[in-house]
């Protein structure tokens, strides 16, 4: 059975998507650490990231870096944090989060709840500055 995320990709789940290309999409987290957290996956299906082939890993990574240049031109950050979990859902995903403070990447603390407008918004900004 498809993961939850491949029928994200596929847009059978709707999503506050990012961008996407042939192998590769980023949307928005649905339950964010903070605004602008955003979720980059490969569409073919793979649990662990560590068990993607070469190709598709590398492929992954330059995907995140210019989804993370957006997200610093997006929102209000110093950095863009990069974490890899993937206890909850399993299909490999790289959470890219924009933080000011180590604090601001805290997965265990009280996740956010933005309007359905603002994530949006946020959405469609950092969209905007995907090159
Ligand atoms: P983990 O597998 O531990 O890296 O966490 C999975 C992440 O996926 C969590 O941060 C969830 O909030 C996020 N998530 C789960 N379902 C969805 C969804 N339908 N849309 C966007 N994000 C999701």
């Amino acid at each position: 059975m498809a993961s939850i995320f491949s029928k994200i990709a596929a847009g059978e789940i709707p999503s506050y998507k990012i961008a996407e290309d042939d192998r590769y999409f980023a949307f928005l987290d649905i339950n964010p650490v903070a605004e602008g957290h955003t979720l980059v996956i490969p569409k073919r299906e793979e649990d662990y990231i560590f068990d993607l082939d070469d190709d598709q890993y590398a492929g992954l990574q330059l995907f995140a870096k210019r989804v993370a240049k957006a997200i610093k031109k997006a929102m209000p950050c110093k950095r863009v944090g990069v974490a890899v979990m993937g206890l909850e859902v399993p299909h490999a995903h790289i959470h890219l989060i924009p933080i000011t403070k180590e604090s601001d990447m805290n997965f265990f603390g009280g996740k956010l709840q933005p309007s359905p407008e603002r994530m949006k918004e946020i959405a469609e900004a950092i969209a905007k500055e995907v090159e």
